[in-house]
């Protein structure tokens, strides 16, 4: 009997263990984040579902304004899946999580400091809030959105309870390394920046026919 009964008790911690991954919700998960933008001069001017071209879609995310230049911090540990420059996202980069199933994309930056395959720790400088794209006649703003395999989501709860950090975290230098092992550290800003720009011109012709372009069209 008493064996019986402890293997119900393992049996339902099994259940509950396995199960809880997916019974998370947002609120609960915006105290394991950042909030991405840094300082406490930031405000969300605009939310989910706010109409655009005169109602013909919604707004797939929240804006979060403040000055230009403020520091675009990681929300979470992660890999850098994309970054880009189009006309409506502007400087753009998405942020694969290591502990989530979604995407985290940042748009209209001023300047990115990261690049593709990048590893990123919680609170990590990844650029700066800009108006690039779409945003240029606008007040500088964060464009942020999650994405799940779904589609967008709305992020408001999942970074609405998140700490707001005063300054970026520095990067961990061990961790830093990008996929293709080079070692970014040795490279001049020149080098660096004409390296990023051919990633994103690859980039760009990669994505066409795929998947990221048709997600870049629906969103902002
Ligand atoms: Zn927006």
């Amino acid at each position: 009997m008493k064996t019986c009964f402890t293997f119900l008790v393992l049996a339902s911690l099994a259940v509950l263990t396995s199960s809880y991954k997916e019974v998370k919700k947002p609120s609960a998960i915006a105290k394991e984040l950042y909030f991405p933008v840094a300082g406490n001069q930031s405000n969300v001017g605009s939310v989910w579902g706010d109409e655009r071209e005169g109602g013909r879609r919604k707004h797939e995310g929240i804006d979060i304004f403040a000055a230009k230049g403020t520091p675009v911090v990681a929300i979470s540990d992660g890999v850098i899946e994309y970054t880009g420059n189009d006309d409506i996202g502007g400087k753009t980069i998405t942020l694969q999580p290591d502990d989530y199933e979604w995407e985290a994309y940042y748009a209209h930056l001023d300047v990115q400091y990261v690049s593709n395959g990048q590893r990123v720790k919680k609170g990590q400088l990844l650029g700066t809030v800009g108006n690039t794209g779409n945003a240029r006649t606008t007040p500088a703003h964060l464009h942020f959105g999650i994405y799940t395999d779904n589609g967008a989501v709305d992020p408001l709860p999942y970074v609405k309870t998140s700490p707001k950090i005063t300054s970026p975290v520095s990067a961990d230098k061990t961790q830093t390394t990008s996929r293709s092992q080079k070692p970014s550290s040795t490279k001049s800003t020149g080098t660096v920046n004409k390296q990023i720009e051919k990633e994103v011109k690859s980039a760009a012709v990669k994505i066409v026919t795929g998947e990221l372009l048709r997600r870049i069209k629906i969103r902002l």
